[in-house]
């Protein structure tokens, strides 16, 4: 894949990216290593003010860096200023909390293990290797960098290859706020590339937040090598609507879990599984707001859904649909491709489906929706459950007993009772199963990539 912008709402080639060679990957290896050094002999606290300003610098910018997003990939200018705003937060969020989260914690009886004083202490891992996806490109990388940078590590980055617009803004974003150059590089590589960076010893562990491929490669060669990894993978969660929900609010955002960044979050609700008691009057409703919704460019501030990422997403998503439809689904809503420029799918709507279809155990990246008719909170669990991935979930229902029912059962990273998935630093993200392993964000994220070193002293 060229390492280029690519504009999805018209399809034209922005600017196109030479690939760095293999002196300047070294360059940018050696200053990591630099100033993982150097950020050895920081204290929290300077490493906040450093965070603080950097993120004063991403908030100052916040426009700039919203319609870089939406020209790179297509998201609503919405949605951009949103995911720079968040970025803002987690940053000082990590800033103000790092310290906390990485408290030294004391044996609280060290005389029973025989020392005169025994405690735990967080160190930093070293140089991490952080391997992001487009869908939010400032986002996606941020939940890594900000707590990595305040634990006193170093991140390279390898970004998705249709983004590196937003690879070279983060290039030197904390530079700008004061940490040392080489805090965190990103790396103009091609993915047959990662291979050799994870093998290179200055390189101490691993994150990837993209496909179950991708995951399981990244992986392998991380265990081969005898170096952690953390993988956020896809997601096809379950958003279940019980009789005692309110229905108005749980359709409303309903479409609006399924169709934020234009279908392609990975904890979008993607299949939407209904008690058979409220199924007509909750359809009924979604596709009223389907209906509305402003398919066009995301430049406009009246848009509600932009054109699909890349052409290779738009081909997936169509090939999902097109699949079901053949095997007997029925379409509700939407199911085409509309004429004309960009890499625009019309928001579908998709009932009527069986365990032969595709779109039943994968996951649908793009503006599609799944509805399934269930009898009982039983069956409404065991659909929820019955594909590969467990990354979130939600559920509408008004009865405590029934939302613990759910609370229990669903197998995923996070449940969200009469609300939709998102993403807080405040909470911890990450999935089970082929949803991947390991957690981002909250005070789990931050100790992800560091030692934790026991100190016990006679
Ligand atoms: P992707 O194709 O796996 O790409 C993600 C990153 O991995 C890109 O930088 C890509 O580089 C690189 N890559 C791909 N194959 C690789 C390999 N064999 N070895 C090393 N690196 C490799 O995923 P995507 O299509 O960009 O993103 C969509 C997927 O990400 C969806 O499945 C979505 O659910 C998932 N996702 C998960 C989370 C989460 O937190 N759980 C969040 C967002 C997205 P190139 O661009 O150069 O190929």
């Amino acid at each position: 894949m060229p390492i280029a912008t690519i504009n999805p709402t018209t399809g034209e080639t922005v600017e196109q990216y030479e690939p760095h060679d293999t002196a300047e990957v070294e360059r940018r290896l050696t200053q990591a290593a630099a100033a993982l050094a150097m950020l050895k002999h920081t204290t929290f606290a300077q490493r906040a003010a450093w965070m603080k300003a950097a993120a004063d610098v991403l908030e100052g910018e916040a426009d700039k860096a919203a319609a870089m997003l939406t020209l790179e990939m297509g998201k609503t200018l919405a949605s951009a200023r949103s995911e720079v705003g968040k970025c803002v937060h987690s940053m000082r969020f990590y800033a103000d909390n790092a310290e906390k989260f990485l408290a030294e914690t004391p044996v609280d009886d060290p005389s029973s293990i025989g020392a005169v004083s025994a405690r735990m202490v967080w160190q930093p891992i070293g140089t991490v290797l952080a391997v992001m996806p487009w869908n939010f490109p400032l986002w996606q990388v941020m939940r890594f960098a900000a707590p990595a940078l305040m634990a006193g590590n170093t991140g390279v980055l390898k970004h998705a290859s249709n983004v590196p617009r937003a690879a070279l803004y983060l290039d030197t974003l904390f530079e700008r706020g004061g940490f040392p150059v080489g805090s965190f590089r990103a790396l103009l590589i091609p993915s047959a590339d990662v291979e050799n960076i994870i093998k290179d010893p200055r390189i101490r562990a691993v994150t990837l937040t993209g496909s179950e491929s991708a995951g399981r490669s990244v992986a392998g060669t991380a265990g081969q090598q005898v170096k952690k990894s953390v993988l956020e993978l896809g997601g096809s969660d379950p958003f279940i609507v019980m009789p005692s929900a309110d229905l108005d609010a749980a359709s409303t955002t309903a479409v609006r879990a399924r169709m934020q960044n234009n279908g392609q979050s990975c904890v979008a609700a993607k299949r939407f599984i209904v008690h058979m008691d409220i199924y007509d009057d909750f359809i009924e409703r979604f596709l009223a707001q389907i209906g509305k919704l402003v398919v066009g460019d995301p430049m406009q501030e009246s848009t509600d859904v932009g054109p699909l990422a890349t052409e290779g997403g738009r081909r997936d998503i169509a090939a999902l649909v097109d699949d079901a439809r053949d095997k007997g689904a029925q379409v509700l809503a939407g199911g085409f491709a509309p004429d004309g420029p960009g890499w625009y799918y019309s928001p579908t709507v998709l009932a009527g489906l069986t365990d032969d279809m595709r779109i039943v155990q994968e996951e649908a990246f793009g503006p599609v929706a799944s509805v399934y008719r269930v009898a009982d909170r039983e069956e409404a669990a065991r659909v929820a459950n019955q594909t590969s991935f467990g990354l979130s979930s939600a559920v509408w229902s008004d009865d405590e007993e029934e939302q613990e029912y759910f609370v229990q059962e669903l197998g995923a990273g996070g449940v969200f009772l009469n609300g939709m998935t998102v993403s807080y630093p405040e909470l911890s993200f990450g999935g089970v199963k082929n949803s991947g392993y390991g957690r981002e964000l909250s005070f789990a994220g931050i100790r992800e990539f560091c030692n934790l070193k026991s100190v016990w002293k006679a």
